[in-house]
């Protein structure tokens, strides 16, 4: 049974509510560079946390649910982005050991090899000497590096300003930036083609999120179409099955994504889509916008009070 807050909160039904949690990366060791992804260590207890408080489903089954009003109480959807090799192998094995599905969203161009430009950049500024970290010719501006603190609060601001870049231009520069910083071209971040296979074959969801991650507002409209679609073709070669459900990238409603892409999304026939809105879903949520919810708390007794709060200013 589970506890009486969450489904006080959050009852079945016509009612319900739907938290869907995003998670990127989960390390196998905590890295002082990544202070905002979870060591295996701290996902244990957050994944121990959600399956003892939450009826825990795949992002497509709680879209049916979510639209036929059968949600159970408290339901929540765990949600991985990008296609890190640690979902398999850290996450993968901690979700298993609480009995949870997970619903994962693969970048297909980074797949067999690659990094995505925020991670160049971030290993740029891992490998950089300290002292003078001079981007100016980029028009990203001139840092110091000292300890590991300065460099991710260098790297958190260069990834703020380059986000926006147009889209090639950004992968241009933040591989230029990376190559002067001997980070190399290829990389074992990102999951292989086969790892992704054994993912699903373990039982994992696998949804779409585009071939390489552009910032689809900022694309013309044939173009974000093609990106969309060419991340499901993709994936649907790799698994010889049909991928129902998409993450926007970045994914903030209004800025990132919009309607037109959701329009986009359902022709394409998947059956529901995720922003990164911070809210809890319900049954007048969007099907094609469904929102999702960051649970960066670093504390099981902070990241159960937030959960709580985040349950309770969705009540409307
Ligand atoms: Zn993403």
């Amino acid at each position: 049974m589970l506890p009486l807050i969450f489904r006080a909160l959050s009852p079945a039904g016509v009612s319900a509510k739907l938290n869907i949690f995003i998670f990127h990366r989960v390390l196998p060791q905590p890295d002082p560079m990544l202070p905002f992804e979870p060591s295996a260590e701290q996902f244990n207890w957050m994944a121990r946390f959600i399956a003892r408080n939450f009826n825990v489903l795949t992002l497509s089954e709680a879209a049916r649910r979510i639209q036929n009003g059968t949600l159970p109480a408290a339901a929540a959807v765990i949600t991985f982005d990008d296609g890190y090799a640690d979902n398999l192998e850290v996450a993968w094995p901690i979700l298993n050991r609480y009995g949870i599905p997970a619903t994962f969203f693969i970048a297909t161009s980074f797949l067999d090899g690659g990094r995505m430009w925020n991670d160049e950049i971030i290993e740029a500024v891992r490998n950089a000497e300290a002292g003078q970290f001079d981007l100016s010719k980029f028009s990203l501006g001139a840092y110091t590096l000292t300890d590991t603190v300065s460099r991710v609060r260098t790297y958190e601001t260069i990834l703020g300003k380059l986000k926006y870049f147009e889209h090639v231009k950004r992968t241009q520069i933040a591989r230029e930036i990376a190559f002067l910083n001997h980070v190399p071209g290829q990389s074992e971040l990102m999951m292989t083609s086969t790892e992704l296979k054994q993912l699903h074959a373990a039982g994992a969801e696998i949804g779409a999120h585009t071939q390489t991650h552009p910032i689809l507002e900022l694309l013309d409209d044939d173009k974000a179409f093609a990106e969309i679609e060419a991340g499901k073709i993709e994936l649907e070669s790799i698994l010889g099955e049909a991928i129902n459900v998409f993450a926007y990238p970045n994914g903030v409603p209004g800025k990132d994504c919009s309607v037109r892409h959701g329009e986009m999304v359902k022709k394409l026939g998947f059956q529901a889509a995720v922003t990164t809105e911070q809210a809890c879903a319900s049954a007048s949520s969007k099907i094609f916008h469904l929102p999702r919810f960051t649970p960066w708390d670093r504390t099981p007794l902070r990241f159960a009070a937030r959960s709580i709060l985040h349950i309770r200013s969705s009540r409307h």
